[in-house]
């Protein structure tokens, strides 16, 4: 039992509470020989934690879940899911545990989760175990996520557990220790559904609405009211994902959250050459979650939302069909509204401008850099830079240059505002080859790259001198970037 756990924290039980038949009491594996690797030190104490006692050995254990306070009762959730289309009725967290839920320094409920903290009885073939490189991987990806706005689970810590664990080749076992507003997901709501249990799926739908859309509360139809709110956090978040360059890789229906942050950083990337069919993941051979069906992709599990909760939206089928295909309806115009914004504020666009003239310097620009595979996140830098009458760099990436020369003579007659452009348009993303060589030599034992990687990416929108490196694109030698499923 940990002095440190009992003095500093409390965790809640709610969704266990709530909804018994979906959490499975259980405890993590202990670590032979656990060793902290990343701490975010800023993210503890907006949970009101002390990071200088989670450093010590006793901090560590609580992080991994080796010693929690006595009356904390941590457990694997159930999910189901679409896995590439097909149905898995059982999933749930197999190497995975909420410790409990814990109200911040601002009070706002936040879950706290363990990925790789062992087998559960949803492991199935899986060794329960979670290995340094892909935990450290979900570390920098979703602190560069929440860093450049996009909302998204957050990581606390990684903590190497000393365990070898069998891949490829033996590897570093390490657990990370995962913050988010819930981990309620599409296919919490299908596992629900699939009991037949009316009032489990009703508890489950309240338990969503009180965490995540009050607002819906006073609503008539609070259940429509959830999937309307619903489908629009995730219409926002993939647009965002879109404006930025991010390709998810695996959006499974149990990786997709009703909270409408970002969860599962398995085999995503950014993307380099824009390219609209690009695919990272190896393991996505058809390219069903290529950059470009992502919209697609999340409109299509939100159906699957749809369907789960539809009993709670009208008694009559017809009629809850009904309304969840107009609620559905909605989702093209709000990812549309705020893809259209961001591609706007983007090209420093004003606010107010005339759709007829902006609508095509819009999508004349993306067929450019489309046409040359520039460098999607550098050229936007090059093209601020033209903003302020340098407009070389951007040219060099551009294969038309007729073609793209009339372009700018077009945008630069509605005055783009550079300093807007800066503000949205970043500098440094986690470059896949800077990624993979942090994770390589984190394996090693060299946390330096790592280190250096988040702090570059950590302020994406200030440029620093001596930073160079984070902001360039991958080196010919590179080669084409593929992804594992890294478990
Ligand atoms: P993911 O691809 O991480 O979203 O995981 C999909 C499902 O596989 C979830 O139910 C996970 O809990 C489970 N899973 C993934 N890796 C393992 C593992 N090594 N051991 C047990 N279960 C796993
Ligand atoms: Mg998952």
């Amino acid at each position: 039992m940990s002095e440190i756990a009992h003095a500093t924290i409390t965790f809640e039980g709610y969704f266990a509470r709530d909804l018994p038949e979906m959490a499975i009491p259980w405890r993590a594996e202990e670590a032979p020989d656990p060793q902290l690797l990343m701490l975010n030190e800023a993210l503890a104490v907006e949970l009101g934690l002390d990071p200088v006692l989670l450093q010590g050995p006793e901090g560590i254990r609580l992080l991994i879940g080796n010693a929690i306070p006595e009356d904390s009762s941590p457990v694997a959730q159930a999910y189901s899911g679409h896995q590439f289309g097909w149905y898995s009725p059982r999933l749930g967290d197999g190497r995975a545990l909420l410790l409990g839920e814990i109200a911040g320094a601002d009070g706002r409920l936040r879950d706290v989760h363990l990925k790789g903290s062992g087998r559960t009885p949803f492991a199935r073939n899986g060794d329960g175990q979670a290995v340094v490189g892909p935990m450290l991987r979900e570390y920098i990806v979703s602190e560069s996520m929440h860093a450049l706005g996009i909302p998204t689970t957050r990581s606390l810590a990684v903590v190497a557990t000393g365990r070898p664990v069998q891949r490829e080749t033996l590897l570093p076992g390490a657990v990370l220790t995962r913050v988010a507003s819930s981990h309620l997901r599409v296919g919490s709501f299908q596992y629900a559904r699939a009991t037949n249990d009316m009032d489990l799926l009703r508890r489950l739908a309240d338990h969503a609405i009180e965490r995540h859309h009050p607002s819906s509360e006073a609503e008539a139809n609070r259940y429509l009211g959830l999937l309307q709110d619903v489908i629009s956090v995730q219409a926002k978040l993939v647009a965002q994902w879109m404006l930025i360059g991010f390709v998810h890789g695996v959006m499974n229906t149990d990786n997709m959250t009703i909270s409408g942050e970002t969860i599962d950083y398995g085999p995503c990337a950014f993307m380099e050459g824009f390219d609209p069919g690009a695919v990272y993941s190896s393991i996505d051979e058809t390219g069903r979650y290529a950059y470009r069906n992502q919209p697609l992709v999340a409109e299509w599990n939100l159906a699957r939302f749809a369907e789960s909760i539809a009993p709670l939206i009208h008694e009559d089928e017809e009629q809850a069909v009904t309304l969840a295909v107009e609620a559905l309806n909605g989702f093209r115009e709000q990812y549309s509204a705020t893809w259209f914004n961001g591609m706007r504020a983007k090209l420093g666009l004003p606010e107010v401008i005339d759709d007829g003239v902006a609508s095509p310097l819009v999508d004349d620009l993306l067929e450019l850099v489309q046409e040359s595979r520039a460098d999607y996140t550098s050229f936007f830098q090059s093209l601020s830079k033209a903003a302020r009458g340098e407009v070389e760099p951007a040219r060099r990436m551009i294969l038309d240059l007729a073609a793209f020369d009339a372009w700018l003579e077009r945008w630069q007659a509605v005055t783009p505002d550079a300093d807007a452009m800066d503000r949205v348009n970043p500098i440094y993303i986690p470059r896949n080859h800077l990624v993979e060589e942090a994770l390589t030599a984190a394996t090693e034992g060299d946390m330096g790259p790592t280190e250096r990687l988040i702090e570059a990416v950590a302020s994406p929108y200030s440029e620093r001198p001596g930073l160079e490196k984070y902001a360039a694109p991958a080196p010919e030698s590179f080669g084409p970037y593929r992804t594992f499923c890294g478990t």
